[in-house]
């Protein structure tokens, strides 16, 4: 796990020069070249047993023709010292790379142990689970990751064993979920479509293209068999795009220009990228983004959207915290609640707004939140602390002057 958690870091991570990646890069070389020696010393040294068992077989024979009641002549007796000898030197030299073999290999251990680091005490919070309300809530997300990757048995036993009370019926909507994605994916519509048909008001409130993008799917589909399909596809189009004329006119239209094409085949003509897999993909995308939201689930699992964050974050975290030991400024950081550096998890981990003071770059926060002035430029109230002169205060950046009491919080 851990294992895999270094590589994960490291494929996010491009902070660190000595990042994880680069660390089982530098460790499947170095494996590499170990595996080069292992081949090599086993080469060798079954080469040299088979020249030993040769000789020693060479030997038997010869002394196989002396008889049983005759002393070996000198000659003879020269010949076995000279095999024992080669032998002892043979298995001599076999055991001595034997053992260079297995002191490389014990140095590839602490190779391992150099190259990751065990330690990751100063990214983590211990005492986070001390609080039983909070481990319920990570029972709960592992509960309802289970039940997204469709394994319900392993998501119960858990709830069991750890009194775990679903909100909702996790099991049925993921089951669902999950069944009518498996549909897409393999091109077949209907359950999709059945869905959306049922949930056709809902979808509406949420302004959802979905129905309407599902069934022209299913029109299209119709069309790309070719005419013997023609009459079926136009009869499709009238029993299903008449609720959606207002709203997608325009799409109609085309979709109506592709029956011209039917002939010829829609592959070559200029509706062709309305065949591509790419409309396929994009339905499929749309389904379960609208469809989470129905279904008031998120469309990604928060365990792995928490991983996922806690690999991008830990390297920059750690390397972080070999420049403070190094400067020795301290504990990696006191308020818990706030990262001593900034890192950057992309626009999809965005989830709220969040103010940073342009005055003391520190991202607000509830004890020093943001203060908007009179004229229009907000920083954060330590920062207007410190700007006060009296009973007034120079904006740093218009500069108008003004009174601090008439700036005024600003929540995002
Ligand atoms: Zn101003």
């Amino acid at each position: 796990m851990l294992f895999v958690l270094l590589i994960m870091s490291g494929k996010l991570d491009s902070f660190s020069p000595s990042s994880g990646m680069e660390a089982c890069l530098s460790l499947e070389r170095e494996l590499d070249k170990l595996l080069v020696r292992f081949e090599g010393v086993k080469d060798q040294g079954l080469g040299l047993l088979d020249n030993v068992i040769k000789d020693i077989k060479g030997l038997q024979e010869q002394l196989s023709t002396v008889p049983e009641d005759q002393l070996l002549t000198k000659d003879q007796a020269e010949v076995v010292k000279e095999t024992m000898c080669k032998a002892k030197t043979s298995l001599a030299k076999f055991a001595g790379d034997h053992r260079e073999l297995h002191s490389a290999l014990s140095k590839y251990g602490k190779l391992i142990d150099r190259n990751f680091v065990a330690d990751y005490a100063a990214t983590s919070r211990p005492n986070i689970f001390n609080n039983p309300d909070k481990v319920n809530l990570i029972n709960k997300i592992i509960c309802q990751h289970y039940h997204r990757q469709g394994m319900h048995d392993v998501a119960e036993a858990l709830a069991e064993e750890t009194d775990v009370q679903c909100e909702f019926t996790e099991k049925e909507s993921f089951g669902e979920l999950n069944h009518i994605l498996d549909c897409l994916r393999n091109k077949d519509l209907e359950p999709a479509l059945a869905w959306a048909t049922a949930h056709s008001q809902a979808l509406d409130n949420i302004s959802s293209t979905l129905e309407f993008k599902l069934h022209r799917l299913k029109y299209i589909e119709l069309l790309s068999k070719g005419t013997h399909y023609q009459t079926d596809a136009i009869t499709y189009a009238r029993n299903h795009f008449r609720k959606f004329v207002k709203q997608h006119e325009k799409d109609i239209q085309v979709l109506m220009g592709m029956l011209l094409y039917i002939p010829n085949g829609i592959g070559t003509s200029p509706y062709s990228c309305l065949v591509s897999e790419e409309l396929w993909v994009d339905t499929y995308e749309l389904f379960t983004r609208d469809a989470c939201q129905l279904m008031g689930i998120t469309v990604h699992s928060p365990l792995a959207i928490c991983l996922n964050a806690g690999c991008a974050a830990i390297p920059a975290l750690l390397n972080i915290k070999q420049v403070m030991m190094q400067r020795q400024v301290g504990p990696m950081w006191n308020g818990k609640d706030e990262l001593p550096i900034e890192i950057d998890l992309g626009p999809d981990s965005r989830y709220h707004s969040m103010f940073a003071c342009p005055i003391l770059r520190q991202q607000s926060t509830k004890g020093n939140p943001p203060m908007r002035l009179v004229c229009g430029h907000v920083i954060s109230r330590d920062a207007l602390s410190k700007l006060c002169n009296g009973n007034k205060m120079k904006c740093p950046y218009c500069p108008v002057e003004q009174s601090p009491g008439d700036a005024r919080f600003v929540i995002f």
